[in-house]
């Protein structure tokens, strides 16, 4: 039987708001409407499996301020561009995700891993 890591409520708070940004990218960017295109998929896809992987397990940081960052090169320029593009806009259409995707980030500022990972 497949072992189903437990999730905490912010991680699924990060990959609610992965998908609220990537939406807002592709619809802006690739005119989308209601789904992603294939290649905003494939990349949002991408970005969950590396959560449901990390190796910091439930006590992830947000990837945004990981000291790994174990995206692939060219999946990590992709998500750069996503959210260097939806980062600011979601202040103004979704402005609780956007406050706690901040208070997230110095959260684990605060509470930085203290585990040596290496990449
Ligand atoms: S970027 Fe960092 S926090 Fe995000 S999944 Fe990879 S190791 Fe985990
Ligand atoms: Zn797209």
């Amino acid at each position: 039987m497949k072992r189903v890591r437990k999730e905490t409520e912010r991680i699924k708070r990060e990959k609610e708001t992965i998908y609220v940004m990537m939406k807002m990218y592709c619809h802006d960017k690739h005119h989308t409407k209601e789904e992603m295109c294939n290649s905003c998929k494939q990349l949002y896809e991408y970005s969950i499996q590396r959560i449901d992987k990390c190796v910091f397990g439930l006590d992830k940081p947000a990837c945004e301020v990981c000291p790994v960052h174990c995206f692939k090169k060219d999946a990590k320029e992709q998500i750069k561009v996503v959210m260097r593009y939806a980062g600011p806009r979601m202040t103004f259409h979704h402005p609780l995700m956007a406050v706690m995707h901040i208070y997230d980030k110095i959260l684990f500022n605060l509470k930085r891993p203290k585990k040596k990972i290496k990449n």
